[in-house]
């Protein structure tokens, strides 16, 4: 599951590119599935192998009355070369109906489809032609996007020649046009919908004020932390981070202001983190961040390297601010709430020791008197 937290937003066009990379993908097909099972999700997993069941549901419907037209005629090439395919098609929804991997991939499903339709139409089946424009459809809907301008651009190359056998220049031009243009608004639709449950998905797990991801999304997060520290002996820190005198920054500035600060807090933090691992905001001023694979001691230079970046940034327009960090290793708890108590203890240490420092859970030992304020860093 990526956790890169984007505070700029990225360009529509780097987007664009990344949606269609996580269209339908070779994890629909056995033998090809993301090596990875625990970063696969398999709620997302079954809607597509549904939606794939459907396509290929319709590619049948498409080829089934051009099959028995061959068959009718007694054109073998087409009509053997068609019931193989239906025969593919079959086997495929089948094996998904049962929650199995396909056994063909999109793209190769298509390449077939689409030259038995340019068979067809070299057989004289002129009608055959219609039934391209479903598959352009289908294209942007199945593949990555190189995939499917490439598929787009080969069945262009693979059917123009037919056409302009059997039709005038202007007519096949209208004909090429049309199917281009039916490629296009089926990407552009796909592409819109995807942005959208993106947004929605965005905003189920991010923090409206910073664009960090919210406590919910922390949650789950560190359960799967831990789950893997359990299972494979992998590591992970926490650091819970807090602004020092906060409540002084938003008497002497203002709310504003204070919103400014904590924004800039979000940006120095995540662009100074791996895109591995995640930052979050716990409460008002209060940041989680969970390195993955990183144990204690690294995890520890990780906060001390924060601290000292916002100390010397000019977080405010009105001058800088402090943080004090609790470091806890996944290793030494028992449960999230055990984890985040220990962070939290360190990070009263932390207070308690003057702020502006990072400590450990370690350190913790027992209850501590009440923190003593000093005066606060910003000018
Ligand atoms: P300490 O060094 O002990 O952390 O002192 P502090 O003043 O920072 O104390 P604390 O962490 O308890 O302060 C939290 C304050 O943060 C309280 C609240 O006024 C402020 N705050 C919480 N959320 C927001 C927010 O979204 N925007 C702004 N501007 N302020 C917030
Ligand atoms: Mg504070
Ligand atoms: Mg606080």
């Amino acid at each position: 599951m990526g956790s890169q937290l984007t505070i700029n937003s990225e360009s529509s066009w780097s987007r664009l590119k990344q949606h269609f990379s996580e269209s339908f993908s070779g994890e629909l097909v056995h033998g090809r599935r993301a090596s990875d099972m625990d970063q696969v999700d398999e709620h997302r997993l079954k809607r597509r192998r549904s939606a794939y069941r459907y396509i290929l549901l319709l590619l049948a419907v498409i080829l089934l009355p051009i099959d028995a037209h061959n068959l009718y005629l007694g054109e073998l090439v087409p009509a053997v070369g068609g019931l193989l395919l239906l025969g593919i098609l079959m086997a495929n929804i089948l094996l998904l109906s049962m929650n199995r991997d396909a056994f063909l991939s999109p793209a190769l499903v298509l390449l077939l489809s689409i030259s038995l339709v340019s068979l067809s139409l070299y057989y004289g089946q002129n009608y055959a032609l219609y039934l391209l424009f479903p598959l352009m459809v289908a294209l942007p809907v199945l593949l990555k996007t190189r995939w499917a301008v490439s598929m787009a651009v080969l069945s262009g190359l693979l059917v123009s020649p037919l056409i302009l056998t059997q039709y005038d220049t202007a007519t096949s031009s209208i004909i090429g046009l049309s199917m281009g243009l039916t490629w296009l608004v089926s990407a552009w639709l796909v592409f819109s919908m995807t942005e959208q449950s993106r947004r929605l998905k965005d905003m189920a797990v991010k923090d409206a004020l910073t664009g960090a991801y919210n406590r919910r999304y922390l949650e789950l997060q560190l359960d799967h932390a831990l789950e893997t520290w359990e299972r494979y002996q992998r590591p992970a820190s926490v650091l819970l981070v807090d602004i020092d005198f906060f409540k002084r920054i938003n008497d002497k500035f203002g709310h504003a202001l204070g919103d400014m600060a904590i924004k800039s807090l979000v940006e120095v933090i995540s662009s100074n983190i791996r895109s591995v691992d995640t930052l979050c905001r716990y409460g008002g001023e209060e940041f989680v961040v969970l390195l993955s694979e990183t144990a204690v001691q690294d995890a520890a230079k990780v906060a001390e390297k924060l601290r000292n970046l916002v100390e010397h940034t000019r977080v405010m327009p009105e001058g800088t601010m402090t943080i004090s960090v609790g470091v806890c290793d996944v290793a030494v708890v028992d449960d999230v709430d055990h984890w985040l108590n220990l962070a939290d203890g360190a990070l009263y240490l932390a207070k308690h020791n003057g702020r502006n420092r990072i400590e450990l859970a370690e350190s913790v030992v027992e209850p501590l008197a009440p923190v003593g304020k000093t005066i606060p860093d910003w000018r």
